[in-house]
């Protein structure tokens, strides 16, 4: 056991999560589940872990009053987004113990460090330049001489701030266009699959890896994993190597999710890192002998790492905003619990605004992306004609 193992009963355990989107929710809910308390640090957003949290703290994460709040309730603290101010998580970290740590998350939450990160770790990542200006995206794109993409170096996710480039263009007129100080040129992969794998690292060092998802994309954000990939052994023991590496040279302490490219020649590149539950884990819930956020939770809390077996084959479907025919109108269930082997998991949001994550669904067996695929149409198709 660790020497900094906390006794799960109340009152000594409170695990505080800065962040209340549907992963703080999902976590506690684990954490309901192990009889442990959640205190929610919203920041002041909109927040689907408030109906779930024992504690909630209402607050942007730059008031000092949620601050003093926030770690006179909590005995241990960990984040379910990434994009919070560094100050706030040195601050946490400053007055109880933070898993990861604020260094961890401070690379996975820019690009350019993250980037940086990979390089100085010897962790094959796709060719990148740095760009905080024209001159500078000048030169890189003639060091490219290709095809690229440009992304924002803060606060970007699900493709947002991101621009495709043929490698013909202006950089003076993209650059101006572009909406960023600092930026990252990535070489355009032509990848043949996108995987992930989901590692948790113990207070022990300890390391354990899911089997890695096979993720498929729908207007830059995820749409369906499947689990296991369709790739060969070989590949899957290298990403989840790849995966152990990165937790080991960030010294990470929690649930971490590591996205590939995998290109046709059998190559894996890193493309980004989660430091937290990753939506390409959500499969966990159902189809593995621990979920992801259980992990998290084991991990932070001193606990060892429980079995991450797959129990069943199964596919991931994220249930977007668009398949609601209207904003306060769900898609007909009925065929998902006629199905008999799938998992609704809705987040309880209210509005179903453009693609947000309103859910996701498991589906269990053999065939579980065909069941997956076929709902998905049915209900897509639903939505655009709510009349029929
Ligand atoms: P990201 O926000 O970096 O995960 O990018 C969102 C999605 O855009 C990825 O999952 C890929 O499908 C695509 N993408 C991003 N970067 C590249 C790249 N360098 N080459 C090819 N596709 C990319």
């Amino acid at each position: 056991m660790s020497p900094d193992f906390i006794p799960l009963h109340p009152p000594h355990c409170v695990v505080g999560v800065i962040g209340g989107g549907q992963l703080g929710r999902m976590l506690a809910l684990a954490a309901r589940r192990m009889g442990v308390r959640t205190c929610i640090w919203t920041g002041g957003l909109e927040a689907p872990a408030v109906e779930v949290a024992d504690e909630i703290i209402d607050l942007p994460f730059d008031d000092p009053a949620a601050l003093e709040k926030f770690c006179r309730t909590t005995t241990v603290a960990t984040v379910e987004f990434e994009n919070i101010p560094r100050e706030t998580l040195e601050k946490v970290a400053g007055c109880i113990p933070l898993h990861p740590s604020p260094q961890a998350i401070s690379i996975c939450q820019n690009r350019e460090r993250e980037k940086e990160f990979l390089r100085a770790n010897g962790i094959p990542h796709t060719w990148f330049a740095v760009i905080a200006s024209e001159a500078d995206l000048a030169a890189a794109m003639l060091e490219l001489n290709g095809p690229g993409v440009l992304k924002t170096a803060a606060f970007g996710y699900d493709g947002k701030g991101q621009l495709k480039l043929s490698g013909t263009e202006n950089p003076a007129a993209v650059w101006a266009a572009f909406d960023a100080d600092r930026a990252v040129l990535e070489a355009w992969v032509p990848f043949e699959k996108e995987l992930s794998v989901m590692a948790a690292r113990g207070a022990d060092g300890r390391t354990v890896t899911y089997d890695p998802a096979e993720n498929r994309h729908r207007h830059h954000i995820l749409d369906v994993s499947i689990v296991p990939a369709r790739v060969s052994p070989a590949v899957s023991l290298e990403a989840a190597a790849i995966a152990r590496r990165v937790a080991e040279a960030l010294d990470y302490r929690g649930i971490l999710g590591v996205e590939f490219f995998l290109k046709s020649d059998g190559t894996l590149l890193v493309n980004e890192i989660a430091p937290r539950p990753h939506n390409s884990g959500h499969h966990t819930l159902d189809a593995c002998a621990t979920s992801q956020f259980e992990q998290q939770l084991r991990a932070v809390l001193g606990l060892p790492p429980g079995s991450t077996r797959l129990l069943s084959p199964v596919a991931m479907l994220n249930l977007l905003g668009d398949f609601w025919p209207a904003e306060t109108t769900p898609p007909d269930w009925l065929p998902l619990f006629t199905d008999g082997e799938a998992y609704l998991h809705l987040y309880g949001k209210r509005h179903a605004r453009g693609r947000r994550k309103m859910g996701h669904a498991n589906f269990l067996g053999h065939d579980a992306i065909h069941r997956a695929e076929s709902l998905k149409s049915r209900w897509l198709t639903a939505a655009e004609n709510p009349e029929d």
